[in-house]
């Protein structure tokens, strides 16, 4: 019997038929919303700590690399298992354990969608805020692992805001918990936070306690077109100065609105400009009163501003804006999007000199960007498109996800906002990180001595 046949048996005698080894199931496990690709040799379902904890322990012993996967929608390669071994697939671990409103948390396994949990506490008058664009598919073992956020973030925070215990095996089996149920401690490090962004390289998930908010009472939308998208940006931090605390901020900038009026004639997007969505949130006299303010600060610059809190219409901006990933195809048929990382992330002040960067360095290309994203926090989304039977555009591209991920490292920002670093921006995280990685590279080496977890990702070999 083979090695690979061997370790097969051992791993069925943990997870018994939850487990596979045959290519057309492996390939449906060798991507993520990505372009990254790896074959795994082995997939597993495990449906228990106490089963992720024996895999684990035969990974160990067969030094054998295992990647965790949630519903593979990153967006960096971060699930993809680009130097093969186990993906281990957490989406039968997908129970909500406990809803105690009175200690504001819930406690979850990591395979729970983060819309069903939301769906869940919202007979308790809560939910969980952290919202990524792919919230109807994602798991939260995936936003903690990628520390990731959304929409509302400008005003609630990411998700690393939110864990107070994370349930974790190690790379040799063993179990950890990195906190407790307490909403705040003082004790010694940090490890709950550590784990938050860690992308599966220092160990997996099995259980999280989250806290919970609770659901305003009201929202109302500010949607205000810009001559330009570097007024837009500018428009950002002046919100802010005047006092104005957005629950939401998403930019979209006059190409995609013009590719999304493409998609539907019919959506409420202005269409003499670069776009922001402005929501505000909280009791009905906190919005009124925010709504007033952001129409009164924004009028000098705006080229047009609709306020609303009809909830239809509402409903209606918010679907627009959730197309836009969708819609980047209709912009040019003939090309593909492709991601090669354009996750920047920016102080808010110097949003509009890095919105001039980013026309600069694609200009210089002669690439057609899609600016869009949650600006209110910093985030910039840049979408490209290439012929990808072309190398020269391939070249092209890679000249410009350089130039646009050092110019904001340039300007204080990060070479990733939300996304994570997955296989994409190792080396950039490098260059952001200066000696830091170095301390990074020494908190791997000692909590994955035998570097199994997640190879390839974050910049670790
Ligand atoms: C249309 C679209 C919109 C998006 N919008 C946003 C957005 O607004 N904001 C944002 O932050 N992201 C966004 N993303 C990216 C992505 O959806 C999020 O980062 C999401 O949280 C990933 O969750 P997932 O379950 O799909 O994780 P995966 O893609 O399956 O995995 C992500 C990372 O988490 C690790 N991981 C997964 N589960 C575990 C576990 N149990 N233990 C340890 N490690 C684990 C994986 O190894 C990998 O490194 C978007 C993606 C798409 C396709």
């Amino acid at each position: 019997m083979g090695k690979m046949d061997k370790i097969f048996n051992e791993l069925e005698q943990i997870v018994g038929n939850r487990v596979r080894m045959n290519a057309s199931d492996l390939c449906c496990y060798s991507a993520d919303a990505s372009q990254i690709r790896g074959m795994p040799d082995f997939v597993l379902f495990p449906i228990s700590v106490e089963e992720v904890s024996e895999i684990m322990k035969i990974a160990n012993k067969y030094n054998i690399n295992v990647t965790a996967r949630g519903a593979g929608t990153g967006l960096a390669g971060g699930a993809v298992p680009v130097k093969g071994g186990i993906v281990l697939d957490m989406t039968k671990m997908d129970k909500i354990l406990k809803i105690d409103i009175e200690n504001l948390l819930v406690v979850v396994e990591p395979g729970v969608v983060q819309v069903d949990l939301n769906e869940a506490l919202k007979p308790y008058g809560f939910f969980f805020p952290p919202d990524p664009g792919s919230f109807a598919t994602c798991t939260v073992g995936g936003q903690i692992a990628n520390n990731a956020s959304g929409m509302r973030c400008v005003k609630y925070g990411t998700v690393k805001n939110y864990v107070l215990n994370l349930e974790v095996i190690m790379a040799d089996g063993t179990l950890m918990n990195t906190g407790s149920e307490c909403q705040k401690t003082s004790s010694g490090y940090d490890l709950s936070r550590l784990f938050v962004g860690s992308e599966g390289t220092l160990g997996i998930i099995t259980k999280a306690t989250l806290k919970i908010m609770p659901i305003p009472e009201c929202r109302k939308l500010v949607m205000v077109s810009f001559p330009s998208s570097e007024i837009a940006g500018k428009s950002v931090s002046t919100v802010f100065s005047a006092g104005v605390m957005p629950s939401a901020c998403e930019i979209l900038d006059k190409t995609s609105v013009d590719v999304l009026l493409k998609l539907d004639p019919n959506v409420i997007l202005p269409k003499d400009g670069d776009v922001i969505i402005f929501e505000v949130d909280g009791s009905k006299e906190a919005v009124d009163s925010a709504a007033d303010k952001l129409k009164e600060t924004l009028t000098p610059f705006a080229s047009s501003i609709l306020v609303t809190d009809d909830p239809d219409e509402m409903k209606k901006i918010w679907a627009a804006r959730s197309l836009v990933g969708a819609a980047v195809s209709k912009l040019d048929p003939t090309k593909t999007r492709i991601y090669v990382g354009e996750d920047l992330g920016v102080p808010i002040k110097k949003l509009p000199e890095m919105i001039k960067k980013v026309y600069e360095v694609t200009d210089k290309e002669g690439l057609l960007p899609m600016i869009y994203g949650h600006i209110g926090d910093g985030t910039i989304h840049v979408g490209q498109f290439i012929d990808v039977l072309d190398q020269n555009d391939w070249d092209k591209l890679n000249r410009a996800a350089d130039a646009l991920h050092l110019a904001a490292i340039e300007i204080g920002g990060t070479v990733s906002s939300e996304h994570g670093i997955g296989a994409a921006r190792g080396k950039y995280l490098k260059t952001q990180c200066g000696n830091s990685f170095n301390a990074m590279k020494s908190i791997k080496n000692a909590l994955d001595p035998k570097g199994i977890l997640n190879p390839g990702k974050l910049g670790f070999d």
